[in-house]
């Protein structure tokens, strides 16, 4: 542990930069007594907020309540890294490997989700910091470089737009002594996800959706016509319930083992001049992302701070949800260091804020979704660390199913088929944590072993 890097924490605010500095609006009160509604959604994280607003364009006149257990957007949305991507697969080559017969589709869709998320930020004059400013993908080693050759021959393959940089044409865009290729890709787009949720929140209040906040809901039970919902001060009769709760225990039991908390972590640093910013060759706005399996990703704040998260991947022990495990020192430590050797540049630079928040990870990593109850119930759930745009087609994805309809959505396997189950504690402890030194060891020496060929075989991977 150097002393730089711990010096470099020691003013650091141990809460989210983005909820910090855009806190949620007024708390909603509790739900009490007994309502009814057409259609509830349970959880106000980017999925539930998405899912009452394109649910308000369907049903103008339909009762929709939503139920949050905390406060909208304190969970994973408000802490996310703000990438919003032109994809709901988690990328083109998860695309390509896991569903080679719709990766066509898939990517097209991804692609056309971003415009109409673009749109409909438009149309509800939504405040979000959005900038659809690009990504770039840098490598440092020689499977690494390797890896970017071969995505970049994917995306050409999929007509997707993108530049092969190196020596001078990469330091142009970024300049350290550690990446020595980078993939940029312009079609990529970042955002302000604490104004997000706050945005998200205003339109569904403005659009008469009824939003209670700090009203868990603790049971879903199916009557003869009605699904009934209990909150703990009250209850709602509901026609038909959208469950958007992401990484938290499902309302349906039998989904619990289908998702794992990955807790992934953030630093940003004060805000850099102009000559700091000169000083790395990073004088635009796009977004980065380093290529290994334990990856970085860093982006600029509206007053050009860098947020620089990633790496750590940590897997609690009995998948314990624990918001004292959102802080952690030894990875913040870790985090400062390796932002000193990317960018030895900034080495007097200190952070401002160090968080964590929750991936509901799946064993796909990928979103799916599904319906019970004959179409009474919906839910949408495993994102995995790439949920900003995907929530979106979710939301519409949970819609089609309470309708019953049969949609281009609906018909996709990436959806429709539900992902591998963890097994049950010790060995799901054992398990994730062979994965993770398996992955560790291919990002040093660019070997696959034998546990994640297996792994790979029976369609099971593991990200953040
Ligand atoms: C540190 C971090 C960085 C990330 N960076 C990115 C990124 O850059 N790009 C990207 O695309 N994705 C990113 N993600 C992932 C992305 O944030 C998530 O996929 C997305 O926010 C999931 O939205 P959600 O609505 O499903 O979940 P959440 O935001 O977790 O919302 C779920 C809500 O449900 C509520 N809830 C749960 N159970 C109940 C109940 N029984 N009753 C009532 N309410 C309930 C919770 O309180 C919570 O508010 C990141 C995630 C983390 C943690």
């Amino acid at each position: 542990m150097t002393s730089s890097a711990l010096e470099s924490l020691k003013h650091t605010i141990p809460r989210p930069f983005w909820l910090d500095t855009d806190p949620p609006g007024p708390s909603r009160e509790r739900q009490i007594g007994e309502i009814s509604a057409d259609l509830v959604i349970v959880g106000g994280g980017f999925v539930g907020l998405w899912t009452a607003l394109l649910a308000r364009q369907r049903t103008p006149d339909a009762r929709i309540v939503l139920l949050e257990a905390r406060t909208c957007g304190t969970s994973a949305s408000g802490r996310s890294g703000g990438f919003c991507a032109p994809s709901i697969s988690h990328g083109v080559s998860n695309a390509m490997k896991r569903w080679p017969k719709e990766a066509e589709q898939l990517i097209q869709l991804g692609r056309a989700n971003l415009n109409d998320l673009q749109l409909d930020l438009q149309r509800l004059s939504l405040e979000v910091e959005f900038e659809r400013s690009g990504k770039l993908n840098v490598a440092s080693t020689p499977w690494q470089i390797e890896g970017l050759r071969a995505l970049e021959h994917k995306y050409q393959r999929m007509g997707i737009d993108c530049t092969f940089l190196e020596g001078a044409a990469l330091k142009h865009y970024l300049d350290s002594p550690l990446y020595s290729a980078g993939l940029f890709e312009p079609n990529y787009a970042l955002l302000n996800p604490a104004k997000m949720v706050r945005e998200l929140r205003r339109a569904c209040l403005e659009q008469g959706i009824e939003l209670y906040e700090h009203s868990p809901v603790e049971s879903l039970q199916a009557q003869s016509d009605h699904l009934l919902l209990h909150t703990g001060y009250g209850s709602v009769r509901a026609a038909k319930v959208a469950l958007a709760t992401n990484v938290f225990p499902s309302l349906l039991p039998q989904l619990r083992s289908t998702v794992i908390p990955i807790y992934d972590y953030a630093l940003t640093t004060e805000p850099l001049t102009p000559e700091q910013l000169r000083a790395i060759g990073w004088e635009k706005r796009y977004g980065i992302a380093d290529s290994g399996n334990q990856f970085h990703y860093l982006r600029k704040t509206a007053d050009n701070r860098i947020l620089w998260g990633g790496f750590d991947a940590i897997y609690p022990f009995a998948s314990k949800l624990d918001e004292g495990l959102t802080q952690r020192p030894e990875t913040f430590v870790r985090l400062a260091e390796q932002f000193q050797q990317t960018f030895p540049q900034l080495d007097n630079v200190a952070f401002s804020h160090a968080w964590g928040g929750i991936i509901d990870s799946s064993a796909r990593t990928t979103m799916f979704t599904g319906s019970t109850h004959d179409h009474r119930v919906a839910y949408a759930m495993g994102f995995t660390g790439q949920g900003i745009s995907a929530s979106r087609f979710a939301a519409a994805t949970m819609l089609d199913l309470l309708a019953g309809q049969d949609t281009h959505r609906t018909r996709l396997k990436m959806l429709s088929r539900a992902p591998v189950r963890f097994p049950p504690e010790p060995l799901r402890f054992i398990g994730v944590s062979l994965a993770q030194r398996g992955l560790a060891h291919e990002d040093q020496t660019g070997q696959r072993g034998v546990f994640l060929k297996a792994l790979d075989a029976f369609g099971v991977g593991f990200d953040s």
